[in-house]
């Protein structure tokens, strides 16, 4: 897609931190974090948003969905649950969808948000 910025970032023609990448998707840090990890997966392939997603991307989504967990970890917010059962860590994803759902960037992605306090917020 002409003139997306996620399509030129995943194609490595506009710079970015990349944390991961294979041949359906690529994660990478936000530009503008509002926490101490927050970085974005995103399809190589340009789906405008997750409303326009069909079961033709079920796998994708499904792929996103099983990253985060792993990226997460990686990056030093994953959930984990010691042998008392006391759960530490952990992370936000996130899909904004269209204006009211604060989307921005109008090439599907998931926002992974996380880090210690202060930074938590409701959403
Ligand atoms: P949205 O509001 O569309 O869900 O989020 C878009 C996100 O993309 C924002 O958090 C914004 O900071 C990030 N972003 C926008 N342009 C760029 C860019 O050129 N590089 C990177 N790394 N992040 C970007
Ligand atoms: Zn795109």
């Amino acid at each position: 897609m002409d003139n997306c910025i996620f399509c030129k970032i995943a194609a490595g023609e506009i710079p970015s931190k990349k944390l991961y990448e294979d041949e359906d998707v690529v994660a990478f840090h936000d530009i503008n974090p509002a926490a101490p990890v927050h970085f974005l997966i995103v399809p190589r392939q340009h789906v405008a948003t997750l409303s326009d997603c069909g079961p033709e991307q079920a796998a994708l989504l499904g792929k996103m969905a099983l990253l985060a967990p792993k990226l997460a970890a990686e990056q030093g917010c994953g959930f984990q649950v010691d042998t008392d059962g006391n759960r530490s860590g952990g992370f936000k994803t996130l899909f904004n969808t269209g204006p009211d759902g604060g989307q921005e960037v109008y090439h599907l992605h998931m926002h992974v948000i996380g880090g210690p306090h202060p930074w938590r917020v409701r959403f």
